[in-house]
C-alpha cells in the first residue's frame, strides 16, 4: 500500500515514470519534524494492532471479543504481548498476577531488568510474574549461582526498591503513560513511533503558512536539496547533462535560486531597491540572515520569498525542459509579480 501511495504522490494518476526524490519514510515523518506527515501504513498498522494488545491487558469481562481472543490464544499462561507496547505501558499492581517482574514497568519508570542487570542475568525464571516473586514472607527470586560482593550490593538495592510493595486482591491494571487519561490511543502510539526528537521550526512554519500546497512541497524539497535539479537527477542515473545550460555550472538548488546569472540579476534588483548588502548566496544564507525565525513579519517575508523562488524555478524549467529562454531578465520580475498577485488573496 505504501508503494501505491508513493507512486501516486510522485506521478499522480499517470503511468509515466517519475523519480522519487525523497524516501517514503522521510515523507511520512510528521510535519513538525520535517516530513509531509503522510500516514505510514506499516507503522499505523502496528499502532492499531497494539490497541488489541491493550484491550487484552485491560481484560474487561464485558469485552466479549477480548475474552474470545484470550481464551483462544492466551490460555493458561500470562498474557504475552508484543514488546512494542512496553514503550508506553506501566502496570499498577494489585495481585501481581499479570505483570512480569523483570520485563514490565511497574515499580519504576524502566523495567527491573534494566535497573538490576546482574540480578536479571543470574535469575532462573526470567519471565516470572510479580505474584511469584513477592510473597508475604519476602521476595522469592531464585538465582543460578551465589553472589559476589558487587552483586550483594545490587541485591540489597533491589530489596530496598521492593520493600514497600504489598500485593492485594484484584487484577493488575495497565496505565498508558503517553496519554494524560492513562488510556491507550493509536494516535499517541503512532506519534511515539514517528517521534524524531528535535522539532524543525522552519518547516513547521512552512506548513502553517498560507502558501498553496504545491509551493509548500516545492520548498520542502528545496530545503532537503531534493528538487529535480541536474545534480540531484544525475545521482538517480539521469542521462542528461547535470550542468546549468545557461552558465554551465553544476545545477543545484542554490545555483538555480541564487548563483545562476538569472537569479543574480533578480537579487541584484532587490539589492538596488532595498539596499541589501550583501545579496544572499544560498538558501540557508537567505533564510538565516534575511528571514530568521522570529523576525518581524516573518510570515509575510517567507511567503514572498517562496513565491520568488517558485518564479525562478518555473523559469528554469522552461529553459531546461522546453528550451524557452526569457526574452529579457526583467520578465522574471514580472512573472514573480504576477504570482504574488495571484496568491496574495490567500493572505
Ligand atoms: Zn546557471
Amino acid at each position: 500500500m505504501d508503494t501505491i501511495h508513493a507512486q501516486f504522490f510522485w506521478r499522480g494518476a499517470s503511468d509515466k515514470f517519475k523519480y522519487h526524490m525523497l524516501k517514503w519514510e522521510q515523507l511520512c515523518v510528521p510535519k513538525d519534524f520535517g516530513g509531509l506527515g503522510i500516514i505510514n501504513t506499516r507503522i499505523f498498522n502496528d499502532a492499531i494492532i497494539l490497541k488489541w494488545a491493550w484491550r487484552l491487558l485491560e481484560d474487561r469481562e464485558e469485552d466479549v471479543c477480548c475474552q474470545l481472543l484470550k481464551a483462544k490464544y492466551c490460555r493458561n499462561k500470562p498474557f504475552c504481548i508484543r514488546h512494542k507496547i512496553n514503550f508506553g505501558l506501566r502496570m499498577s499492581i494489585s495481585d501481581g498476577g499479570s505483570t512480569r517482574f523483570w520485563d514490565d514497568c511497574w515499580i519504576s519508570e524502566v523495567p527491573l531488568r534494566l535497573l538490576f542487570p546482574k540480578q536479571y542475568n543470574y535469575c532462573s525464571k526470567k519471565g516470572a510474574l510479580v505474584r511469584d516473586c513477592m510473597r508475604e514472607e519476602g521476595t522469592n527470586i531464585q538465582f543460578n549461582r551465589s553472589f559476589g560482593a558487587h552483586e550483594v550490593v545490587e541485591w540489597e538495592e533491589l530489596g530496598d526498591t521492593l520493600k514497600d510493595v504489598t500485593l492485594c486482591p484484584g487484577k493488575d491494571k495497565p496505565i498508558w503513560t503517553l496519554e494524560k487519561n492513562g488510556r491507550y490511543s493509536t494516535k499517541s502510539m503512532y506519534r511515539f513511533f514517528t517521534f524524531r526528537g528535535v522539532l524543525n521550526k522552519r518547516l513547521d512554519k512552512l506548513w502553517k503558512s498560507k502558501l498553496p500546497m504545491k509551493l509548500k512541497i516545492f520548498m520542502l524539497l528545496a530545503m532537503h536539496e531534493r528538487l529535480q535539479t541536474g545534480v540531484a537527477l544525475k545521482k538517480k542515473k539521469w542521462r542528461k547533462e547535470a550542468n546549468c545550460n545557461i552558465c554551465n555550472y553544476p545545477e543545484t538548488v542554490d545555483h538555480i535560486l541564487f548563483q545562476c546569472i538569472l537569479a543574480k540579476f533578480y537579487w541584484a534588483c532587490f539589492k538596488e531597491i532595498l539596499g541589501w548588502d550583501p545579496v544572499p548566496q544560498n538558501l540557508f544564507h537567505m533564510l538565516d540572515h534575511w528571514i530568521p525565525l522570529g523576525c518581524p513579519e516573518y510570515d509575510m517575508k517567507f511567503f514572498a520569498f517562496v513565491i520568488v523562488a517558485w518564479a525562478l524555478w518555473v523559469s528554469r524549467n522552461k529553459i531546461r525542459l522546453q528550451q524557452l529562454f526569457p526574452r529579457s531578465p526583467i520578465s522574471i520580475l514580472f512573472k514573480s509579480a504576477s504570482f504574488m498577485q495571484r496568491w496574495s488573496v490567500l493572505l
